[in-house]
């Protein structure tokens, strides 16, 4: 249900008087000395040494797919969001419109009973509508109809800055529309590949038959489903490829994406869509859009249809009743991930309630959770990160001043957004009503289609905020120039109250550290200071930097996933960048602050030392191997044992800290560095 949609190029603190409901998770400490293991030195395994116990007496309970430090702070984060939910969702007529319909939409969706009464015909309009269809003439029509529901079918349509031009929105169609996470998955020919293929077929199979089709004609759509989403993966561009913002930047005028995809009618699209005139438009892979075509013209319509059916329950499947639920479990949660056990329904819910209205709910949950303070202590943090990073481009050795120039002002031009927007989302023209969860789904999706079809042919808003307040997570957006730090995150273990500095820089600073380099890694380098796509490095420069980054690239490249699954260098390139960067000018900050005043050593260990056990405990995570296989096709961050192993043995400053041997496994003889 991704109503906040992902950040297109992005990536990747203290609770005050948290409502804590009794049942909630204990506290969760900055730096867990008990979650150490000493019978590792520091030297040879520092993700072990800072997590060992930890990993060993967390292992990942059955609704989950991983549990790590980031997962302990986000259930806690749900605790909170439950019992905001918990206090607006019943009927009373003084509640305000913001409790009203955040309310009413968590109570729609805990209401099983009736979502099982009304069973698949909650659907019966959308599926309807396309049983309807009497020509692939009608498919522009309906895709529109679908998108502005949040159905991923055939492409994606929206609103997007202009690379070249990043204050002015235009719109944009990208490749899209398949079940499965990527494409690699439909097109590799190995077994595991083949079996989880098999599986999916049967899932799509038994999704049909569960609206009704009966098994034989669910058995032979499932199949056409199937070839018609191999021929979409078969065109989609490679994730890789994707980093490289000039592979997916081609503006035309819709009359030449009209002849370049003859068969489908981009008019009455656009009419359907709802959104303003469109004149120009961002066409990212224009190669998907001439399969597309093809496919328009040679699939049947029936297997047109079935495709429709497929994605429309498979987008709205948690809101069906419980023999849909299970069904998409089975195949998504179990067979993709390797949980064992769905999740509690509240949890579900709260996270759908994040999805659909995230700035309705994330505006209690700041009212709750973060005060002034919270801001103010994270702005101080980023000046002094900032000022660090400062520092290391101005003395960089394989940088010539021109470039220099060039980097400084990007890194003074960027805008710190931390907390919470500074506007919210107004949802006053979203109807929700009680006892409606799928219909409250499809109006909110609809509202955020609408809004954001709405930014095309405006000015870029950069105040907007692509993750909801209550999220753990960050990012930088490179079109913005803006690195976004969400309430969710700026508690502990990234940043505790109760801790020493070194520890909150080592995980709040290094975080901070790691959303600014991105301004700088591979992709952010290729935009200015005003978000444009635009060349500011002189050749020299960004040859040295393409070499030093592909030391990186072998790096990680040769780190296990899992048994014969490498971690890829290219895909994890900028997330690996931004980890050495980010913990590097966070060390510097933190070292910087020492002058007032030396630190004394704490449980045993040194400042510099607590600055590098609070990253590599913000990291502690155990994934099952269903997980981990997932992770390494298609995130583009590494797994937490090489974000930590990975990034100190590239520090001289790291084996400094801990006194290592220079032939100690965490001391790597080509050690790696770019900022
Ligand atoms: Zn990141």
């Amino acid at each position: 249900m991704p109503t906040f949609k992902k950040p297109f190029l992005a990536v990747l603190v203290v609770l005050p008087a948290l409502a804590t409901p009794a049942d909630a998770p204990p506290r969760i400490p900055g730096f867990d000395p008990t979650a150490l293991d000493r019978s590792v030195a520091a030297c040879t395994d520092f993700y072990r040494f800072a997590c060992g116990n930890w990993l060993a007496r967390n292992p990942v309970p059955a609704d989950r797919a991983r549990w790590g430090r980031f997962d302990e702070l986000a259930e806690r984060n749900q605790m909170a969001l439950r019992s905001i939910l918990d206090r607006v969702s019943a009927d009373d007529p003084r509640r305000d419109a913001i409790d009203q319909k955040i309310g009413d939409q968590y109570a729609a969706c805990m209401d099983e009973a009736a979502i099982e009464a009304k069973g698949v015909g909650a659907l019966k309009a959308e599926l309807d509508r396309v049983a309807a269809l009497g020509s692939k003439a009608d498919l522009a029509a309906e895709l529109a109809r679908l998108h502005r529901g949040g159905v991923n079918a055939a492409f994606r349509f929206g609103s997007q800055p202009d690379f070249k031009d990043a204050n002015s929105v235009i719109a944009v169609t990208d490749q899209a529309g398949l079940g499965l996470p990527d494409r690699d998955y439909y097109l590799k020919d190995d077994a595991k590949s083949a079996d989880l293929r098999a599986k999916y077929l049967a899932h799509v199979q038994k999704m049909l038959e569960l609206s009704g089709e009966p098994v034989e004609k669910a058995a032979s759509d499932a199949r056409a489903v199937m070839d018609l989403e191999t021929s979409l993966a078969r065109a989609s561009l490679e994730r890789v490829k994707r980093r490289d913002p000039a592979n997916i930047y081609h503006k035309m005028k819709v009359a030449d994406l009209q002849a370049l995809t003859p068969g489908f009618d981009w008019k009455a699209y656009l009419a359907a869509a709802g959104g303003p005139p469109v004149t120009d438009l961002n066409v990212t892979v224009p190669d998907f859009f001439k399969a597309l075509d093809a496919q328009m013209g040679s699939a049947p319509l029936e297997t047109w249809k079935a495709y429709l059916r497929w994605h429309l329950l498979h987008e709205n499947a948690g809101l069906l009743p419980a023999a849909f639920v299970n069904e998409d479990f089975g195949f998504f949660g179990k067979t993709l991930t390797g949980a064992k056990e769905l999740r509690p329904r509240w949890k579900r819910c709260v996270a759908a309630v994040d999805n659909e209205m995230g700035e309705a709910l994330g505006r209690r949950y700041v009212e709750a959770t973060f005060g002034a303070e919270g801001k103010a202590r994270t702005s101080k943090m980023v000046a002094a990160l900032e000022s660090a990073l400062e520092q290391d481009i101005k003395t960089l050795p394989w940088m010539t001043e021109a470039t220099k120039v060039q980097a400084l002002g990007k890194l003074k031009a960027i805008a710190n957004k931390i907390g919470y927007p500074d506007k919210w989302r107004d949802y006053s023209s979203l109807r929700i009503a009680r006892g409606d969860a799928l219909g409250n789904k499809l109006r909110a999706e609809a509202f955020e289609v609408r809004r954001d079809l709405e930014k095309i042919g405006k000015a870029l808003d950069r105040s907007e905020w692509s993750m909801s307040p209550p999220t753990v997570n960050a990012y930088y957006n490179p079109l913005q120039n803006n690195i976004n730090f969400p309430a969710g995150i700026l508690q502990s273990p990234f940043y505790n109250v109760k801790t020493d500095r070194g520890v909150n820089y080592g995980g709040a600073g290094a975080v901070i550290g790691h959303e600014l380099t991105h301004g700088f890694d591979d992709q952010g380098r290729q935009f200015d200071a005003r978000g444009n796509l635009k060349d500011w490095w002189t050749p020299a420069d960004a040859k040295a930097f393409v070499e030093r980054a592909q030391c990186f690239v072998d790096e990680y490249s040769q780190f296990t996933a899992i048994g014969d699954v490498k971690v890829n260098g290219k895909l994890t390139l900028g997330e690996n960048v931004a980890d050495n960067g980010g913990l590097r000018i966070s060390l510097m900050a933190y070292v910087a602050t020492l002058v007032a005043g030396p630190s004394k050593s704490l449980d045993g260990f040194t400042p510099e030392q607590r600055v590098f056990l609070g990253w590599g405990q913000v990291w502690c995570e155990n994934r099952r191997p269903e997980a981990l296989r997932l992770m390494a096709q298609t995130n583009p961050h590494s797994p937490g044992r090489y974000r930590v192993n990975g990034v100190v043995s590239n520090m001289p400053e790291f084996q400094k800290a801990f006194s290592c041997k220079a032939d100690a496994p965490m001391v790597r003889q080509n050690q790696c560095r770019v900022w």
